[in-house]
């Protein structure tokens, strides 16, 4: 949006892409309407579901919803390549501010800063800290691993609070032959009662395997923590936003969080471009009323 607004502008991010990024790639069709195009327009792979598979406190049944999946490696890869900017691999530092300029580790300067660097973002830590260290109840720790596996069924599989697990558990069977299977839940309330995340993960290896959805893989997951949607935060500063991860936007019920990523990302965009006010009230704060409204 910057960039069709005639904003000059750079991506620094440390990574090189295709990048990894723990994550189901689970996506509502808002996200879709978020960046304009219809999912037949999507050029990599992307997995439909007419319905999930969801298990409440063991009680399993069948939920009517169309969604979607996609997998990080290529979607992220696919916005960046869209997004027509230069994109300079560098991890960022030290950002200092001179009089109308942010100056990004001596090397890079601009005068608008937008902190889309996830949990750790280095924007927000620099300009924000002071209101996010406090930030420790909404803090979701997840792991998850995406490999090639013949698949065996086809539904998505979703388990809530099982074994007393305060999150849920996934199992996302995607085109191509990849599975994604994670888990991830309340930091807080796991330390509070003594337990881990990686006793769930072993229960959860341990039913894939039982119920014959993944047998024989030697698992190697990924963990990654990040804050779902609290109270309202400051979002921006002078000329400085966050958006995503960096805010803590993911969804209190789902930990959705590519949605509300994309969406901030465009409200700091117009912004930026129109001068505006940057509010995230549009943002949804919960993704189930997006799933009953996607059922047929
Ligand atoms: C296991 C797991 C499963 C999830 N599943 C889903 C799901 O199915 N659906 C969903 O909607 N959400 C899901 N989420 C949440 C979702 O992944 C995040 O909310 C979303 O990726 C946030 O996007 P972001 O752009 O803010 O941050 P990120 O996607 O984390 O991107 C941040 C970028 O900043 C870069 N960066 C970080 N630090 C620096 C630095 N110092 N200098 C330069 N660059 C830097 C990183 O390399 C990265 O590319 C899941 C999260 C986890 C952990």
């Amino acid at each position: 949006m910057l960039r069709k607004s005639g904003v000059n502008c750079v991506i620094l991010d440390k990574a090189n892409f295709p990048r990894q990024k723990p994550c189901a790639g689970w996506i509502t069709p808002e996200v879709f309407k978020a960046l304009q195009i219809s999912p037949e327009e999507y050029p990599k792979s992307l997995t439909r579901f007419s319905s999930f598979q969801v298990s409440l406190f063991g009680f399993s049944f069948r939920f009517p919803t169309k969604q979607y999946a996609v997998r990080r490696w290529e979607f992220d890869t696919w916005l960046l390549e869209r997004s027509d900017v230069e994109i300079i691999k560098h991890q960022v530092d030290h950002i200092t501010r001179q009089d109308d300029l942010f100056i990004i580790d001596g090397a890079y300067s601009g005068k608008v800063l937008v902190g889309a660097g996830g949990t750790h973002c280095p924007v927000q830590r620099t300009f924000f800290d002071r209101q996010f260290s406090s930030r420790k109840s909404g803090l979701i720790i997840a792991r998850e691993e995406e490999f090639t596996y013949s698949i065996v069924d086809d539904r998505c599989h979703l388990w809530f609070f099982e074994n007393g697990f305060p999150g849920y558990s996934w199992y996302v069977p995607k085109t191509g032959g990849y599975i994604n299977v994670g888990i991830g839940g309340n930091s807080k309330k796991l330390k509070a009662r003594g337990e881990t995340l990686k006793q769930y993960w072993d229960r959860l290896v341990a039913k894939l395997s039982e119920s014959g959805l993944v047998n024989d893989h030697e698992y190697n997951p990924l963990g990654y923590a990040y804050f779902l949607r609290q109270q309202s935060k400051k979002a921006d500063l002078e000329n400085v936003y966050l958006a995503g991860d960096a805010l803590g936007l993911a969804t209190r019920d789902m930990g959705e969080g590519i949605r509300p990523a994309i969406m901030s990302g465009l409200l700091a965009a117009k912004a930026i471009i129109a001068r505006e006010k940057y509010t995230l009230e549009s943002i949804p704060k919960f993704s189930f009323p997006s799933l009953l409204r996607q059922r047929k």
